[in-house]
């Protein structure tokens, strides 16, 4: 099919749920994709923070190969090797003590909040039942997870929400106020990503992470943008020196096959037991396989060059005319604009360059192998459009 074939198909017969760009892409080789007309681009969005590696990365390719040639679905009924390999290597590299895998983000995150919900039953019984988020957090489009997201205009038409939930200003004041002995949990993505890439204070993470503490408020930590090596550390909450409760993580993990994965620390190893949770597809064997691909090869080595690469992007950003700041955290960075940022991934887009937005920013959440090169290439793209 040419492009206009597939649009026309896609607008007839799809959902309406997305404002999409015109273009379809057929391939691509790291952080240059080439579209179905034979155009290239520089990929600064990795398909929104997924794929780590850029496409078509052998390695990751022949990982999921050798997995989807042996056997490609089992129920979680059974046990599987590529699932627990996933779980044991996702343990190692962050503290925590046990994995939950299911398919996206916003599943995560149930897992987690309905973990924190059934963490303080136990212990409190029906006093606790409290989940505190923050203002201008995003935590995914279930029904749950959506009355945790702190931005209104996501809110619109779907109530009534879950109750016992409020999100609050990052102020450890805020939060005081908000858990007032009522809540079972805390929940921040240190660098919030779809509100704009704004990494949060760390005097805040860490009052907020003492206060969790003392009043066994557990602390879940949203890294489903932000983990994965986005910032040069495995999880951005590495950068805090906090230790949460519970992480989530999804986009990253997978290298572009879908999947998410509930982490639980020592407070809560134990509080989800036979029956209490499930999913039918999480911790399917090939996405798995394609998981421990990419969290066996996030080593130090590769975090350091991850952060170098960081660091040249950004210093070459601040250089460009237009730019007004540049936000977020290593390879998670968000670009103030003096123009609107939806005409900038545009013009970018006609370019040859794809960036997203995040809000009023820009956003750049390159594959964490992108070149020099195709860095430098990106980069002149973007310089001609916001000097023009
Ligand atoms: C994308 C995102 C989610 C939702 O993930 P899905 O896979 O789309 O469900 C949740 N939290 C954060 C921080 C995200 O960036």
């Amino acid at each position: 099919m040419n492009f206009n074939e597939i649009k026309n198909l896609d607008e007839e017969y799809g959902a309406k749920t997305f404002a999409r760009y015109p273009v379809a892409f057929a391939g691509g080789k790291n952080a240059t994709l080439v579209d179905t007309a034979g155009k290239e681009y520089i990929d600064f969005g990795a398909g929104i923070a997924v794929n780590v590696f850029g496409a078509n990365d052998e390695e990751w390719k022949n990982a999921v190969k050798a997995q989807l040639d042996k056997i490609q679905h089992v129920s979680n009924y059974y046990y599987s090797e590529p699932q627990a390999e996933l779980a044991r290597l996702l343990c190692e590299k962050s503290g925590a003590k046990r994995a939950f895998f299911a398919n996206s983000g916003a599943e995560a995150n149930e897992c987690a909040f309905k973990t924190a919900r059934k963490y303080s039953f136990e212990k409190y019984g029906e006093t606790r039942k409290r989940i505190v988020s923050l203002k201008n957090s995003f935590h995914g489009r279930t029904l749950f997870t959506l009355t945790a997201t702190g931005q209104d205009e996501f809110h619109r038409y779907f109530a009534p929400f879950v109750p016992e939930m409020t999100s609050v200003p990052a102020d450890i004041k805020a939060v005081e106020r908000a858990a007032d002995s009522k809540a079972c949990a805390v929940v921040i993505e240190c660098v919030q990503g779809e509100s704009g890439v704004t990494a949060l204070d760390s005097s805040f993470v860490r009052e907020l992470a003492a206060y969790c503490k003392e009043n066994d408020v557990l602390l879940i930590c949203d890294e489903v943008q932000s983990g994965i090596g986005r910032t040069g550390k495995f999880f951005a909450y590495e950068h805090y020196g906090i230790v949460p409760d519970l992480v989530t993580s999804a986009k990253g993990l997978g290298g572009g096959l879908p999947i998410g994965a509930c982490l639980f620390y020592s407070k809560t190893e134990n509080v989800l037991t036979a029956g209490d949770h499930g999913s039918t597809f999480g911790g399917n064997p090939v996405v798995c396989a394609g998981a421990c691909n990419v969290v066996g090869r996030l080593n130090e080595e590769f975090l350091f060059e991850v952060a170098g690469k960081a660091e040249y992007l950004r210093a070459k950003l601040r250089l460009i005319d237009g730019v007004k700041a540049v936000t977020g955290l290593g390879m998670m960075i968000g670009l103030e604009l003096d123009k609107p940022p939806k005409e900038v991934a545009r013009a970018c887009l006609d370019k040859g360059l794809l960036v997203l937005t995040a809000h009023k920013r820009l956003r750049i959440v390159p594959p964490l192998t992108i070149t020099k090169t195709e860095m430098d290439e990106g980069l002149a793209i973007l310089r001609g459009v916001l000097e023009k």
